[in-house]
């Protein structure tokens, strides 16, 4: 299965992207997560990525095409893959067609995760990342036993947790400025492709993977 989740910051694309590879064995590849890794290491890829990084606009479209080609060479993509966070604006879009034709691997769905922006708000605002293992929690909605006593699998200490630098409110407000403006038209290129589903992405974790599993192709 290979799949697109679109959606603003903060409608739950990692989240759910963590769900559907448990299901389905699949890879995810998140452009965001390769990005941040490559700023961490220093290379010279995360140097030239990480101004528009934490100025939360859009990195430029070679430098994330480069990255999506790599990764999709590895063989665990090989049974299918979720994207995250790619594509984001047209250009990219269309880059990803002509690759995966190329390939012979389509996409097979493009599932639209719908959460509202005050809601939107809410999430980044209580968003922290486990420095260690990479856990992504939230504040306002994960159970305190795992904030404050479940054990890092890294470390055996309870989770370091932090705020991802691009996170804060005048950043925050650019990345939803720029999912307006650049990602949202891909609605409508992918309705005309017959290979866009909406979802309700507001609610409890396992309600919004259940509708999301509904509307995924079955084999
Ligand atoms: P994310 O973790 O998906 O919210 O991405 C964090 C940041 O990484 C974004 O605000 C962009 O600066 C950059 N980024 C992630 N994916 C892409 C992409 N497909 N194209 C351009 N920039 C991206």
């Amino acid at each position: 299965m290979r799949i697109v989740l679109l959606g603003a910051p903060g409608s739950g694309k990692g989240t759910q992207s963590r769900q559907l590879l448990e299901r389905y064995r699949i890879a995810q590849v998140s452009t965001g997560d390769l990005l941040r890794a490559a700023v961490a290491q220093g290379t010279p890829l995360g140097q030239a990525a990480q101004a528009a990084m934490s100025a939360g606009r859009l990195v430029e479209d070679d430098i994330v095409l480069g990255m999506i080609r790599e990764r999709l060479r590895e063989p665990d993509t090989a049974a299918g893959f979720i994207l995250d966070g790619f594509p984001r604006n047209l250009a990219q879009a269309v880059a990803l067609d002509r690759l995966l034709q190329q390939i012979g691997r389509p996409l097979d769905a493009v599932v639209q995760l719908q959460v509202d922006y005050a809601e939107l708000s809410r999430r980044i605002a209580g968003r922290r990342t486990c420095v260690d293992c990479g856990r992504v929690v939230n504040l306002t909605t994960t159970p305190s036993e795992v904030l404050e006593h479940e054990p890092c699998p890294k470390t055996g200490k309870p989770h370091r947790l932090v705020q991802r630098p691009d996170d804060t409110e005048a950043t925050v407000a650019e990345r939803l400025r720029v999912y307006d403006e650049q990602t949202r038209p891909l609605i409508d290129y992918y309705a005309a492709q017959g290979l866009l589903h909406s979802i309700d992405a507001e609610g409890a974790v396992a309600d919004v993977a259940r509708r999301l599993q509904a509307v995924l192709p079955h084999d």
